[in-house]
């Protein structure tokens, strides 16, 4: 089967490739740097994370650009209350995004773009909405006029038309002819950031820098553009507006949108008591590995309810298959292949990129998985499993882990160094000398714990981190 995703545009399931056949020019909305992420955002982040990683695994190289809000309402607020500049506020979040999602795993973008660097860029677009017709000025501030893109709603499939000018539908305090003219340039107001442009004194609007910053490192028309759900409107809505009513070519070709988390079945919030982000989870005692698992293990189309029991729920399926895991490494087996063992693992394979070919469906593949490792369970018990079955049975373990990245436990301080496993590795040999086996199996154990696998080969040891 091939590879298909659900795009909001069209609402259909339909089959992806990179329009040139080679590179997936791809953008997601990052995170506005002005507090700690929440796991709703990583949700969707991680969603994005297991796209990108299918998409390598199908074969196309990537170019994703995801950007940094670090300039609008809610910065320039915080950082008048610190008494910070937006630069000195926000680069501490911006850090802290990092470091949260890297414990989670998730790869960074090839492209990552903070808006306060792309202010020059954001004025050519609206410039050229300006020569093209779009935009009118109202008290010093530049508005885009939905009247002059008719496609406007095409994304969320809404038609727009019932609006009366004048009624306020949002927050922005500028006046619009039309209740869904949203701001391109704002002018400037006294005591807040701003920059001199051409547009006059003033900053951008939200919208703006993600339809500036994804044509300037992806081009007019990129393959994939992606969002948690509440972006779709008016967010994507406006994006869509501004690309396409200045370039005059489709903006992106598939919009990919990540349904939210909730928690116990509630919006989370901090008034409900009930708003987590990772470092809350961590203090808790849990491992940032049982949240990636989580998070991953329902379909990104389907709201996730987080719960506690949940989390916990993830850590032990984790634990199954790091046992699994182990045991394959560890564990004697009777030389030679078994047939079945092998056929086993292939449609283990087969099922698990069958799912994630239909619209990364986790659930499915997860599905897959522990079905397999159920079987080869029973079977190792009764000796059905052979010595020549471990590498399909790695195999399959590799092609899972290579999406869900959650094999390899995260070790607290710093890592074991080469040295350090230089040194077991050869303790090891020299105990295995001595028939030592219980010692040799301990180190093994030992080293698996911390992420590096040993290989015994005709020409010695040789180990790998995972
Ligand atoms: P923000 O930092 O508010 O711009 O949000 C960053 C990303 O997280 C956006 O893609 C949002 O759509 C997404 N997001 C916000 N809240 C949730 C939630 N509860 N569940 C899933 N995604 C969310
Ligand atoms: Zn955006």
């Amino acid at each position: 089967m091939s590879l298909r995703f659900h795009n909001t545009l069209t609402l259909r399931m339909e089959e992806f490739a990179p329009q040139d056949g080679k590179t997936v020019r791809m953008y997601t909305c990052g995170p506005t740097v002005w507090n700690y992420v929440h796991i709703g955002n990583l949700r969707t982040f991680a969603s994005q994370d297991i796209l990108r990683r299918w998409l390598r695994y199908r074969g196309w190289e990537l170019r994703h650009a995801m950007n940094l809000t670090d300039v609008d309402d809610r910065i320039i607020q915080q950082a008048a209350e610190a008494g910070q500049t937006i630069y000195d506020y926000t680069a501490g979040y911006a850090a802290a995004f990092f470091e949260d999602t890297a414990k989670v795993r998730l790869e960074k973008p090839e492209i990552v773009c903070k808006a306060t660097d792309h202010i020059g860029d954001m004025v050519d677009v609206i410039q050229q909405l300006e020569k093209n017709g779009c935009t009118y000025v109202s008290e010093g501030s530049v508005y885009f006029r939905i009247t002059g893109f008719p496609e406007y709603g095409k994304l969320s499939h809404t038609r727009f038309e019932g609006n009366k000018a004048g009624a306020r539908v949002d927050t922005d305090k500028y006046d619009k002819e039309n209740a869904r003219d949203f701001v391109l340039w704002k002018a400037r107001k006294e005591g807040e950031h701003f920059w001199d442009s051409q547009l006059g004194a003033g900053r951008p609007g939200w919208h703006i820098e993600c339809s500036a910053m994804a044509m300037k490192y992806l081009g007019e028309t990129l393959d994939i553009h992606a969002g948690g759900v509440d972006l779709v409107f008016p967010h994507h809505e406006n994006e869509i507006a501004q690309a396409e009513a200045a370039s005059g070519k489709p903006f992106a070709r598939f919009w990919l949108h990540t349904e939210h988390l909730m928690v116990e079945g509630q919006t989370m919030s901090k008034s409900l008591g009930n708003f987590y982000t990772l470092r809350d989870l961590l203090e808790k005692g849990h491992s940032p590995e049982s949240l990636r698992y989580l998070l991953l293990s329902v379909p990104y189309r389907k709201q996730l309810n987080f719960t506690f029991d949940g989390l916990r729920s993830a850590a032990t399926a984790i634990d199954r298959l790091r046992n699994f895991e182990l045991r394959l490494h560890t564990a004697r087996f009777d030389e030679g292949v078994d047939a079945l063992m092998e056929e086993r693992a292939a449609k283990a394979i087969s099922q698990f990129e069958a799912a994630l070919d239909d619209d990364l469906n986790t659930a499915e593949a997860l599905g897959a998985v522990f079905e397999y490792v159920r079987e080869v369970n029973t079977a190792m018990d009764a000796g059905g499993f052979r010595d020549g079955n471990r590498v399909g049975a790695g195999n399959l373990l590799a092609k899972f882990d290579a999406i869900f990245d959650v094999l390899r436990p995260t070790v607290a301080g710093n890592a074991i160094s080469d040295d350090e496993i230089e040194k077991l590795s050869a303790e090891r040999t020299q105990a295995k000398k001595a028939k030592n086996f219980a010692r040799s199996d301990e180190i093994r154990n030992l080293l698996l714990a911390q992420g590096v696998v040993l290989e015994d080969t005709k020409e010695g040891v040789r180990w790998k981190r995972k």
